[in-house]
């Protein structure tokens, strides 16, 4: 492989370093002058959230999603996003669903069919199987939880979604994160799991155990439609779930 030549190197640098001051912009990094007894040189001014140390640079071409207050001003700056090579094949941006404040986030891969003919996520047969976890299974109703997906559009015949597909979506899923600030995740399919971790473990050796999402309690389990296909190991998804139920009655206690 060629090594990039250093005039190259310099303009990426140079790229990087505006990206850098482009975002320390926009979420109101100001200098403050050091006197005595103030440590810290920067300050946030704004937007002090709990993934603004990593995204701005992710958000360079959506400040009005990293900027937005509410799920409803994130949906607007993403608007007719056109940011992957996703957009030409879907009907329906499938944005998210549920309760804005909601305790527990269940997040999976990406829209099926169903999903983005319905603009709604899990609304299919898989999504059927996770309503009833959500119902029949905890007690609580599908209103009260908040589901998403890390991308938003669906992939061709149902594909697994590609690196540059991730990297374009996942900083609107934090910023959901961010925005409805759950207790808990319950991340579906090593697909979900290993991308909210960085993980490349398999799903599973991460099921069943409890993980941090950026201090968010996560927990992994098997994705409703492996379900569907391998219904033995529902058992397995009962006894993660029963954890999920646990800690939520203890975060209400
Ligand atoms: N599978 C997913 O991961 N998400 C959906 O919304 C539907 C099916």
């Amino acid at each position: 492989m060629s090594q990039p030549s250093d005039g190259a190197e310099f303009a990426e640098l140079l790229i990087s370093l505006r990206r850098h001051l482009q975002w320390r912009q926009r979420v109101g990094v100001r200098f403050v002058p050091r006197g005595e007894g103030t440590e810290p040189e920067l300050k946030m001014a704004s937007n002090d959230n709990l993934l603004s140390d990593t995204d701005g640079d992710l958000f360079s071409d959506s400040s009005g999603a990293f900027q937005a207050k509410s799920l409803e001003e994130l949906r607007a700056a993403i608007g007719d996003c056109r940011r992957c090579k996703l957009w030409p094949g879907r009907t329906h941006l499938v944005f998210g669903v549920g309760n804005p404040k909601a305790k527990l986030m269940f997040i999976g891969e990406g829209p099926g069919r169903d999903e983005d003919l319905q603009g709604v996520p899990f609304v299919g047969r898989a999504g059927q199987l996770l309503t009833d976890i959500i119902t029949k299974g905890m007690g609580l109703r599908r209103e009260e939880v908040y589901i998403a997906n890390v991308v938003k559009c669906r992939p061709p015949e149902n594909r697994n979604p590609e690196s540059d597909e991730v990297a374009s979506c996942e900083p609107f899923l934090k910023k959901q994160i961010d925005l409805v600030r759950p207790k808990i995740i319950v991340a579906l399919g090593k697909f979900a799991v290993q991308t909210l971790l960085q993980s490349k473990a398999p799903i599973t050796k991460l099921r069943g155990q409890w993980h941090s999402y950026h201090g968010i309690k996560l927990m992994p389990t098997f994705h409703p439609a492996y379900l569907l296909r391998n219904p033995a190991d529902k058992k397995l998804v009962w006894e993660d779930i029963k954890k999920v139920i646990k800690e939520l009655r203890d975060e209400n206690a």
